[in-house]
């Protein structure tokens, strides 16, 4: 069968009607990849990662915009908004494009990974950078959609929790069930929301008969939801994560509740080892707030949380290639420069033996 999208695939669980268009970048449909080496030695019974890196724009946002755009396009706007660590607005831009509106972003200054900025523009957003936060932008963006006609895309539109949802769907039409515990990171918190979400349907659909633990992980220089309280600066190296005062708070809250889960904290040290293992040993490269996930779990996996028969599914949000420097900053000295001579190539490679 060839992919449809998920506004056409998961009709039947979205706000669409007759009149909504069913836009798609053909998003969706993310490879659930079991690993290999990591799930022996975190002693967990089976480990997946679903990778959302493969959506069309790079990360899972594109579940969401393509509800939150197609809806606005059926209400008739013509301009949408949003603030954004990057990824938000790299998707918003796309799916603005596919449907023919303009678009505009609002992107804390300086903060904003190169890979998501390049793609903003590309697809020719009107991009404004604040001197200021995430926070900061979303409040302004909050300020100008509710008082001129501009719709806003952010995860607080609650098309984009729709959207997101399909994500919970596929793991549970993949592994034929739910998982045991489901780990993603934790930002605004709308995914959380929306992944607890999407399972709660299926269950009362009668579509599984369980529901997972949900494990929400954030970074530690930017973690209100562990803390209890928004954090005034938050500062982490994984920037789809680094904001202070969740707009999804209360749903973050209610998933882990609800599901018997917990949300914690890993340092910058555990995201970036996380990303470097599942790239080094699994083949996958996600973006540092990615790997939260698996960060979170190998943390876990030291305080003795597992008992060697759990399913874990753990969520990689986002692309690798979103954010280019941090990859390359972490293996800086690496590249060994040579003479373009074959025996030059041959010594340094320490190949040796009789010259053929
Ligand atoms: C947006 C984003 C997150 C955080 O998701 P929230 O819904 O804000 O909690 C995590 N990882 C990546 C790559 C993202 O783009």
């Amino acid at each position: 069968m060839r992919w449809p999208g998920i506004l056409a695939y998961f009709a039947e669980y979205l706000p669409v009607t007759a009149a909504t268009p069913l836009l798609t970048l053909e998003e969706g449909n993310t490879p659930l990849i079991r690993s290999t080496s990591l799930e022996k030695r975190l002693g967990v019974g089976a480990l997946f990662f679903k990778f959302e890196g493969m959506n069309p724009t790079g990360s899972f946002k594109d579940r969401g915009m393509v509800v939150a755009i197609a809806k606005a396009k059926e209400e008739g706007k013509e301009v949408v908004m949003c603030a954004s660590t990057g990824n938000t607005s790299a998707s918003a831009a796309a799916y603005a494009r596919r449907a023919g509106l303009s678009c505009i972003v609002l992107i804390p200054q300086g903060k904003i990974a190169l890979g998501k900025l390049s793609q903003a523009l590309m697809h020719g957003a009107r991009v404004l950078a604040v001197r200021g936060n995430f926070d900061d932008a979303l409040r302004i963006v909050r300020f100008i959609t509710a008082n001129y006609p501009v719709a806003l895309v952010n995860s607080i539109n609650p098309y984009r929790i729709e959207g997101q949802k399909t994500a919970a769907f596929e793991v549970v039409e993949w592994l034929e069930g739910v998982p045991d515990i489901l780990a993603l990171p934790v930002g605004n918190a709308g995914n959380i929301t929306a992944y607890w979400r999407g399972f709660k349907e299926f269950f009362e659909r009668g579509k599984t008969r369980a529901l997972p633990k949900m494990f929400g992980f954030q970074a530690e220089g930017a973690c209100p939801l562990v803390l209890g309280k928004p954090v005034e600066n938050p500062q982490t190296v994984a920037t789809a994560i680094r904001i202070g005062n969740p707009a999804s708070w209360k749903g973050a809250i209610a998933a882990r509740d609800e599901s018997g889960g917990l949300i914690d904290a890993v340092s910058d040290e555990e995201i970036l080892l996380a990303q470097r293992m599942l790239a080094e040993e699994e083949g996958l490269f996600v973006e540092p707030a990615s790997a939260a996930s698996l960060a979170g779990i190998m943390k876990k996996a030291r305080e003795g949380v597992f008992r060697g028969k759990e399913t874990v599914v753990c969520i990689l949000t986002g692309h690798g290639l979103k954010d280019p420097d941090i990859a390359v900053r972490q293996n800086e000295g690496k590249i060994e420069e040579v003479e373009p001579r074959e025996e030059a190539v041959v010594e340094l490679l320490g190949l040796g033996g009789e010259r053929p």
